[in-house]
């Protein structure tokens, strides 16, 4: 491969043009491993960022692929239908916390997230409330690279440096501290309840990762406190969105993230695993309340439409992989990762240089107490034959659900040592 060219001319996610960090060359990926144009195997640790639950090159999906390009790959949404989309809407609904009931496709987690602040504003204009317009959110959270999605990421991490003025000036409230094994503590929400309370005139929705807060900080929060944010929202007349792109489809040991507490969110974003890590795509679900709401008043429709809405091929492979997960028991799995995980990071707990070890789900993290060199810690991964691309203090993995215990045993073992050289 011509890696010059790649350096000079292709920018990767967050890196410089002028001092790239050096990226691997991939031949092929089949199953939990990525097969380098060296001939190296590295065994994959983090799914394509939460994507590949089943694996790559998986003989179902790409069945599915095949199957639906013979009769075709794109038509547009707008005045046409198709069955990948109807047959995928109607497994999502089967799926997703009751009362989620309309279905917005969308072409990115990003985007998903744009939406669904459209919803929520849009929503608030109907009911003649056009002045709710903000949003709350909760710190160290991640919810995409778009403009009003990077609003609500983290403040300090996230990009507001940057772009400063230019972002929308939304209500941060600190990060929940009770722990999701801790015990809950009664004052642990306070903060929220009086943000939500103060500002409901001015804010059209709360929105936040549920449980697991992923790119802003990979941690795990109390259950009840997303319970009591949706007490909250109903009480003082504000929308919740949960942004579940990187939770949804099992990967914390609840089919949903929202399960754990046992709420329906007004509003939830899909996207990552959604296509088993084949294509691009995404979803925003609503309630009837906030569909019809939107519908019933002027423009009397949702104002967004992307060109590649509901692209079939996305929809075939989408609904080919909640097939799988229905049909692979993905509940034993993900129980068994996270019983392998817990058992195996263990002992990363008492070296010198870890701060926590936290595992739930398929999902394990070490935060360490120094921010790790990225480009030296993957290669030490690779030649360690796995792959794991660590951020800030993290180091952590998000497997594919197929991932058997050999195999994932060795990935953690390298994650143990790779973090005890520091
Ligand atoms: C990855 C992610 C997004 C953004 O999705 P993209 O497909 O990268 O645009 C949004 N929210 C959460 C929680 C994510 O993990």
């Amino acid at each position: 491969m011509d890696l010059n060219f790649d350096k000079t001319h292709l920018w990767h996610p967050y890196t410089s043009m002028i001092n790239p960090l050096p990226v691997y060359p991939v031949a092929s990926a089949k199953d939990v491993f990525i097969t380098l144009e060296t001939g190296e195997v590295l065994i994959d640790g983090m799914s394509s960022w939460w994507a590949a639950i089943h694996g790559y090159n998986h003989p179902h999906l790409n069945r599915a692929v095949e199957n639906q390009l013979k009769s075709m790959s794109h038509v547009m949404f707008g005045g046409l239908t198709h069955e990948p989309a109807i047959r995928l809407g109607k497994m999502l609904l089967e799926m997703v916390p009751d009362g989620l009931t309309r279905i917005f496709y969308a072409d990115s987690g990003s985007v998903a997230v744009e939406v669904a602040m459209k919803m929520a504003v849009q929503y608030w204009y109907s009911k003649g409330e056009a002045k709710k317009t903000n949003f709350i959110t909760i710190r160290s959270g991640y919810h995409g690279d778009t403009w009003h999605a990077m609003s609500v990421c983290d403040p300090v991490t996230g990009m507001h440096n940057v772009f400063g003025d230019a972002l929308p000036k939304r209500h941060f409230v600190d990060a929940p501290t009770v722990g999701f094994y801790d015990e809950w503590n009664n004052s642990a929400g306070e903060e929220m309840r009086e943000t939500i309370a103060r500002n409901a005139g001015n804010t059209a929705a709360v929105i936040l990762e549920p449980i697991v807060q992923g790119a802003g900080g990979m941690r795990f929060y109390h259950p009840r406190f997303l319970a009591l944010v949706r007490e909250w929202c109903d009480k003082y007349g504000v929308l919740l969105i949960a942004d579940e792109i990187a939770t949804g489809f099992g990967r914390t040991g609840k089919l949903f993230a929202c399960n754990h507490a046992g709420i329906t969110p007004d509003i939830v974003c899909i996207g990552k695993a959604l296509t088993g890590g084949y294509l691009t795509f995404a979803a925003t679900l609503a309630t009837d309340d906030v569909a019809l709401t939107i519908s019933r008043n002027s423009p009397c429709v949702f104002m967004h439409g992307p060109t590649f809405m509901g692209n079939p091929l996305a929809c075939a492979v989408a609904v080919a992989s909640l097939e799988l997960l229905k049909q692979e028991d993905w509940r034993t799995k993900v129980k068994s990762i996270e019983t392998i995980l817990k058992r195996e990071l263990e002992p990363a707990r008492s070296l010198p240089a870890v701060a926590d070890v936290r595992v739930l789900g398929a999902i394990g993290v070490i935060e360490m107490k120094q921010p790790v060199d990225m480009a030296k810690t993957q290669q030490q991964f690779v030649e360690r034959g796995v792959w794991v691309r660590p951020f800030g203090k993290l180091v952590y993995v998000m497997p594919p659900y197929v991932m058997k215990e050999k195999e994932l045993v060795k990935l953690v073992k390298a994650m143990v040592e790779v973090v005890g050289l520091k």
